[in-house]
């Protein structure tokens, strides 16, 4: 059997510990067998960011705005304690924040959905993504303690001088107080996102805020949106059979609950930092969650949302056997090479991503598993499989299909 031949390469972001592990076998079992892969190689191990001081970080976001798709392994974010363990010049940033802040993408989380795996809440039957507004708000606040009596205000000084002014609070007593802000462009952005990935995955997009409360701040969410929508993205909408739908935070809780899924929530920052571990917790495992960062232009960068499974890489170093589920990291490789596909018009490109996600589903389904799933699992008697082991199985059901 011929190779699928690409035109334009994936930018390839790898990354440490374990998931590293995982993406070399990924390459060799389930892409390179079938793919005449072209990727333009960025090593983002944390030993390169430091010898790079983190400069490949950013070569890598520059490489996903010139080749549009990105694909990522997840990646340490230092701390203390590996700033000793990788003797680091430096505590680098977030990757994931670096990436975030080059693209000014928006992420968007969602579960992949295997039988047998059932989610708490019974009537999802479909996958609901997660789009969380990532800048602003109380992540980017100022707070005081106020220690007694006293006037708490709220001042805007203009450029020419000129104030705006607004009692917060007479204090009779001590309390707190918080200013926090978010900017038309950064909304701006995070609407333009989350329009593009509702037409691109053909899902309603639902978008919610505590407007009727706050009636300048959060209605100025609802209001950028609607603007958009109208004048840029309703007529897009109507020909693809989706809606825009804008409801009030709480009523929007009560009706994902009673959902069957399928569609995009959009939140804001705080709600989404909040939903999204609901969300995902309800649909079962971490392991089984994707994420893809879109750039208000049209850019993607596909990865798993889990971490780097730091624990499973200590066993592998000893020599134990590991169960790491790779489901999540194959589908940021076939969402990325679905993507490519897409643009460059290679529809065997397009149609093995639809194949070797099936694939994988279908080996969970025919009761083969990492350690975590079988756990979760209504399976009678899974058949537990090491790391290797389950790539293997997955490569054997895409050859079977
Ligand atoms: P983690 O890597 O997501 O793992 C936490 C635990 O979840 C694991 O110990 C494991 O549980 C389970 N788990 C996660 N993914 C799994 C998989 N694919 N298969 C089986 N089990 C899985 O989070 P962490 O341990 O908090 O973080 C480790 C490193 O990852 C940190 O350095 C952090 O900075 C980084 N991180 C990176 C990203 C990213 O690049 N996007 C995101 C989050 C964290 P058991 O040990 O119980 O089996
Ligand atoms: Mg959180």
């Amino acid at each position: 059997m011929s190779k699928i031949v690409m035109k334009t390469p994936l930018v390839e972001m790898d990354g440490d510990e374990m998931t590293r592990i995982l993406w070399g076998m990924i390459k060799e079992e389930l892409i390179e067998p079938y793919i005449e892969l072209k990727t333009e190689y960025y090593d983002l191990g944390l030993k390169n960011r430091n010898d790079t001081d983190d400069k490949v970080t950013v070569d890598s976001a520059e490489a996903t705005k010139k080749y549009g798709v990105a694909v990522k392994c997840a990646t340490i974010t230092p701390n203390a304690a590996r700033v000793k363990e990788y003797d680091l010049k430096e505590m680098w940033k977030s990757p994931n924040g670096t990436i975030r802040a080059i693209l000014d993408g928006t992420v968007f989380r969602a579960p992949i959905l295997v039988k047998g795996i059932v989610p708490y809440v019974k009537n999802w039957t479909k996958p609901i993504t997660i789009a969380r507004h990532a800048y602003g708000d109380v992540y980017k606040n100022v707070e005081i303690k106020v220690p007694g009596k006293g006037k708490a205000e709220l001042v805007f000084t203009a450029e020419d001088g000129s104030e705006i002014r607004e009692t917060i609070h007479q204090f009779d007593g001590s309390g707190i107080i918080q200013g926090i802000h978010n900017t038309d462009a950064s909304i701006t952005s995070f609407a333009h996102a989350c329009f593009k990935y509702a037409l691109d995955t053909k899902q309603d997009l639902w978008f919610s805020t505590k407007d009727t409360i706050s009636k300048k701040y959060d209605h100025n969410f609802k209001d950028i949106f609607q603007d958009l929508y109208d004048n840029e993205y309703k007529a897009d909408f109507e020909k693809a059979g989706i809606e825009y739908f804008y409801t009030l935070i709480d009523d929007a809780v009560a009706r994902v609950i009673r959902s069957e899924g399928g569609f995009i929530w959009a939140c804001k920052n705080y709600d989404g930092d909040v939903m999204s571990d609901m969300v995902a917790t309800a649909y079962g495992d971490l392991s089984m969650m994707t994420s893809v960062l879109v750039s208000p232009k049209g850019v993607y960068e596909y990865e798993a949302a889990h971490g780097t499974v730091q624990r499973h890489y200590y066993k592998h170093l000893k020599g134990e056997e590991t169960s790491t589920n790779s489901i999540a990291t194959i589908f940021a490789w076939t969402g990325a090479l679905r993507k490519r596909g897409e643009l460059d018009g290679i529809s065997e490109l397009v149609e093995y991503a639809d194949k070797m996600e099936k694939a994988c589903v279908k080996t969970v389904e025919d009761g083969k598993m990492t350690k975590s799933l079988s756990l979760i699992s209504t399976c009678e008697n899974p058949v537990i499989l090491n790391s290797m082991d389950f790539i293997k199985a997955i490569r054997n059901t895409f050859d079977t299909m």
